[in-house]
């Protein structure tokens, strides 16, 4: 299995566990119980396209494991999905669930293609196909997708209207993240950027950074551009943003209204005249207060770890720190990370709302939802802040751990079939 899985990412997870197994002295019988994936599914999609040719993507399905609850994660649309990224990140949406105490299992999906350079059309039937191959291995009670990288809501409404034509009625909780006219949550689109500005807001008031301290987010897209607009709320400047086109910066603050009109315009960052133009990569290493990554993954690498300059590193994507790069932050004290699986755990936390309001048909009110949200996310951040003063270890040491530890008792107590 594990050549299949034989992707920097995966072997990146399985580094993470394995250190941190070691630190919690877990039992070797038992590590490779809770680190390898219960379920890899690959499928072949064939999909006509509108030239009338037809064309084989191929999708991936990982369930990490189902030992608390269904699975949970997202679904990804992007030309380099692997299935060893796949298995990488589901294993990752397992630690971040039990970090937040949520009755899940992690999983994640993906499509090798570029929908930017597919129509509606194709990206509908794709999805629709993709959700068809998957059925057997799909449901409320087994395993619920999400939007991701180059997903939406529209795309959790074909999986949803998909897989209810199948079992004859409509099943809005097979999903979460979709619509709010046929079940979706009030809150949810924004619930992964919001729950960063919230964690941010709080580490900027603990590390007394000023009010208007200097943000910089790589990727501007569904994550990115509502922390962004989040922290600009609570005071902060913008002074840097990014998408897969190019960066912008300057020091002073963006204006983000004319951003966000000149990306409605343009569909990029590119071209943005309201500061300098940088790379993706200048742009990770300019001075701001706040460096949030929320595009892709493995950005800070042990090549660029000694040269970012920011008091808080809030890791709003999935998996942007290489290891080797953490190596480099553990001698650069004065760097506050806020790991991914507590940092970006506001999605699913929203999701599980979600999840909740469909199987009950009953609906909660925004405020309710933030509310509940933003005690999870401090509760979260204070067990993560003792966890690592108390053993003296980093904050993804520290988050990794209790998320692990949590696994390792479900599976313990619950003891092995037959
Ligand atoms: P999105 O598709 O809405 O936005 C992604 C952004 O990244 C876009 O602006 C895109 O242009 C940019 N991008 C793509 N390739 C890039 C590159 N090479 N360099 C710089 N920018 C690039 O996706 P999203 O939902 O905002 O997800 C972003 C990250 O957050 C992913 O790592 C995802 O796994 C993670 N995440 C998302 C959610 C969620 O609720 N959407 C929840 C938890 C974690």
């Amino acid at each position: 299995m594990r050549d299949i899985l034989n992707h920097p990412a995966f072997k990146m997870a399985c580094d993470q566990f394995d250190g941190v197994a070691d630190f919690l002295n877990i039992p070797e019988t038992m590590r490779e119980r809770v680190k390898m994936p219960k379920r890899l599914v690959t499928v072949s999609l064939p999909v006509r396209l509108d030239s009338g040719e037809t064309k084989v993507f191929l999708g991936h399905r990982v369930q990490h494991h189902l030992t608390l609850g269904p699975t949970k994660g997202g679904l990804r649309y992007h030309p380099s999905v692997e299935l060893g990224e796949v298995a990488a990140l589901a294993m990752w949406m397992s630690w971040k669930c039990a970090l937040a105490d949520l009755p899940y299992g992690g999983a994640k999906g993906g499509v090798a293609v570029d929908p930017r350079k597919c129509s509606i059309g194709e990206l509908e039937r794709i999805t629709r196909r993709l959700t068809s191959e998957l059925i057997p291995f799909i449901g409320p009670q087994t395993d619920v997708m999400a939007p991701d990288m180059g997903t939406n809501e529209q795309t959790m409404a074909w999986i949803m209207d998909t897989y209810s034509h199948q079992i004859g009625h409509a099943a809005p909780s097979i999903v979460t993240g979709k619509p709010i006219s046929i079940g979706g949550s009030l809150g949810r689109r924004e619930a992964t950027g919001r729950g960063v500005a919230f964690l941010v807001n709080r580490v900027a008031d603990m590390l007394k950074l000023p009010n208007d301290c200097r943000i910089v987010v790589q990727g501007f897209g569904n994550v990115g551009s509502y922390a962004a607009l989040g922290l600009a709320k609570y005071g902060a400047r913008i002074v840097g943003v990014s998408d897969v086109s190019g960066g912008v910066y300057n020091p002073k603050g963006l204006d983000l209204n004319a951003l966000q009109e000149h990306i409605a315009r343009t569909g990029a960052v590119l071209n943005f005249r309201g500061g300098d133009p940088v790379s993706n990569e200048e742009l990770l290493i300019q001075p701001c207060d706040v460096l949030i990554p929320a595009a892709l993954d493995q950005v800070i690498t042990e090549k660029n770890a000694g040269k970012i300059q920011c008091r808080v590193l809030a890791e709003a994507a999935n998996g942007p720190t290489t290891v080797k790069a953490d190596a480099v932050l553990r001698q650069r004290p004065e760097i506050f990370v806020i790991p991914d699986i507590l940092c970006n755990s506001g999605g699913v936390i929203v999701s599980y709302f979600e999840w909740v309001q469909d199987l009950q048909s009953f609906f909660w009110a925004e405020t309710e939802i933030f509310d509940k949200l933003y005690r999870i996310l401090e509760r979260a951040l204070d067990t993560v802040l003792k966890e690592a003063k108390k053993h003296n270890i980093d904050h993804r040491t520290a988050a990794l751990s209790l998320g692990i530890q949590k696994v390792v008792n479900g599976k313990t107590i619950r003891g092995l079939f037959p």
